[in-house]
């Protein structure tokens, strides 16, 4: 009765030492820190609450295992590391009570010492390594024993696994960092409160902020730099045509995306800017160039075209010399309208400041002036010229000079890319608030694809048929800007073989002299 007393108790005590033993192992794997301090703490108690000689643990690594032993066995178990790592990969827990019965690939084993245990450290099905255990002599293990052992390998491989996870996310940080502070590019990152989170070298220059002082502070609050902020705060993903200069003189344009986590929710902003100040004053001087190139060729121009015109009134031209002479005067006129096209692009540019000139305006003299200037280029083609005005069209308050020369880009092209033979409508008409002119050919059309881009600048359609057509991709640039610096829009409505029709719209909101109603008197 004493003696099972007896063994009661030295069972309760082992349970309790064991107990005692797991409760330190939890607690230094929460401690937490390097594997290489962690993970001898977590053999010697291990060793000590299986009461084995040795313990090895043995890390899955790519060059060399890494391994961590304790116990006056470890040394003479260092040399089956590989042979049980292999066969519990294979066959998942190994246990021999008596190495004398090891067989198979296990047969090395036999004799090199009394018992084994070996379990595998896995964590969210990822194969991390082995920890193993043996005794000088044959063992039974007992379910305790197991259970210990057990408990013990899963919290070490949970333990392995967080480490191997945080050394990737700190050397993922310590790359992000240092790409972060030599990126030339200052970059600034918000959270979903719009706090700052990041805030590289090259910002806290550009904002004139350091990042300790922004760091965590509402945007808005640190960073002066309205345009920014606001786009921080919408979230606009098109950035194109934004800049944003600092005080410092540098011209910044922004991009921006979002921070999304695993879900795809968005946790955050990032808005890098790219400091275009040399492109900008390169930019400026080559426009500024190009406008003073263009004028200066204006004069010497139109002399040229009054003296090849008035040839014929100096002295009789035979045929061949009337011949030259008309073809150096188309030249002259097709330089003079690129000319024009070049100053007109140059205005209208969206960061110039061209500002329109509104004056009274007669649409219905416009569109008969622009039809009567192309009746000879149309009579040439053979093509139809067809005015369709609404009588009742209101005198308006529009910028003259830039919507004639709209209207006339659009006519021009009726007439360069329709066909021989063809018929061109040129109309204007009043629907629902705005004015709307539009010239209609009966061309080649133009297909969805190339229809996209067609109003942008030197956007040119390249087909067969009008391949000995000259232009400079402007004239399109010109008739939307001219639209939408009214407040309107252009825009294209074709099938490829049938033709097209360019429509440009102006709301009669800001352009009515007399009153929304007014009209021509009939
Ligand atoms: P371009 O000086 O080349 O005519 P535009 O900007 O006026 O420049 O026109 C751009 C392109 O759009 C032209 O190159 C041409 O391919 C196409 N295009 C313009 N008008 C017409 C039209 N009426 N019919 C077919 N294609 C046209």
């Amino acid at each position: 009765m004493s003696d099972s007393l007896q063994e009661l108790s030295e069972r309760l005590k082992l349970y309790t030492d064991r107990q005692a033993l797991l409760l330190q192992i939890t607690r230094r794997i929460a401690q937490g820190g390097s594997l290489g301090a962690m993970l001898p703490d977590i053999t010697n108690a291990t060793l000590r609450g299986s009461h084995a000689d040795g313990i090895r643990i043995v890390l899955d690594t790519t060059v060399v295992p890494l391994t961590y032993a304790s116990g006056p066995l470890a040394g003479q178990m260092l040399k089956f590391d590989k042979l049980v790592a292999r066969h519990v990969a294979a066959h998942g827990e190994t246990e021999l009570a008596s190495t004398a019965t090891a067989d198979g690939e296990l047969d090395e084993l036999k004799g090199a010492f009394g018992a084994l245990l070996a379990l595998p450290l896995n964590a969210q099905n990822t194969r991390l390594g082995v920890l193993w255990v043996a005794f000088e002599q044959p063992h039974e293990f007992t379910p305790e024993e197991h259970t210990f052992l057990s408990i013990v390998a899963g919290q070490t491989a949970v333990a392995i696994a967080n480490a191997y996870a945080y050394d990737t996310a700190r050397r993922g940080r310590e790359q992000l960092a240092a790409i972060l502070s030599s990126s030339a590019d200052p970059v600034l990152v918000i959270d979903e409160d719009e706090a700052v989170l990041v805030l590289n070298p090259a910002a806290e220059r550009a904002f004139g902020v350091s990042a300790a002082h922004a760091m965590g502070q509402p945007v808005g609050r640190v960073i002066n730099a309205p345009p920014l902020v606001e786009l921080l705060k919408n979230g606009t993903a098109n950035t194109e045509g934004i800049e944003w200069q600092n005080e410092a003189g540098h011209t910044f344009a922004p991009r921006l995306s979002d921070v999304v986590d695993e879900d795809n929710n968005r946790t955050g902003r990032v808005l890098m800017l790219r400091d275009i100040t040399r492109y900008k004053n390169l930019r400026d001087n080559q426009s500024e160039f190009v406008s003073t190139v263009s004028h200066d060729l204006r004069s010497p121009l139109t002399y040229m075209q009054g003296y090849a015109t008035m040839l014929p009134m100096v002295g009789p031209l035979n045929e061949k010399q009337q011949g030259f002479a008309d073809k150096i005067i188309s030249g002259i006129a097709q330089m003079t309208d690129l000319v024009d096209k070049i100053l007109d692009a140059g205005r209208l540019d969206p960061e110039g400041n061209y500002q329109l000139n509104r004056e009274t305006c007669d649409v219905t003299k416009i569109v008969t002036d622009i039809v009567a200037a192309h009746a000879q280029p149309a009579e040439k083609k053979n093509l139809a010229l067809i005015t369709n005005v609404d009588p009742a069209l209101p005198i308006l308050n529009l910028d003259d000079v830039m919507l004639r020369r709209a209207l006339n880009n659009l006519v021009d092209n009726a007439i360069k890319y329709t066909p021989d033979g063809g018929t061109i409508t040129v109309s204007a008409s009043l629907r629902d608030n705005d004015l709307v002119l539009s010239v209609k050919d009966t061309g080649l059309g133009i297909s969805e694809e190339n229809q996209k881009h067609l109003f942008e600048r030197f956007r040119r359609v390249r087909r067969r048929e009008h391949q000995t057509v000259k232009g400079s991709g402007l004239g399109l640039f010109i008739v939307k800007s001219v639209a939408q610096r009214h407040g309107g829009d252009a825009w294209i409505e074709s099938k490829e073989g049938e033709g097209s029709t360019f429509n440009i719209s102006i709301p009669l909101e800001g352009a009515n002299l007399l009153g929304a109603d007014a009209r021509k008197p009939q």
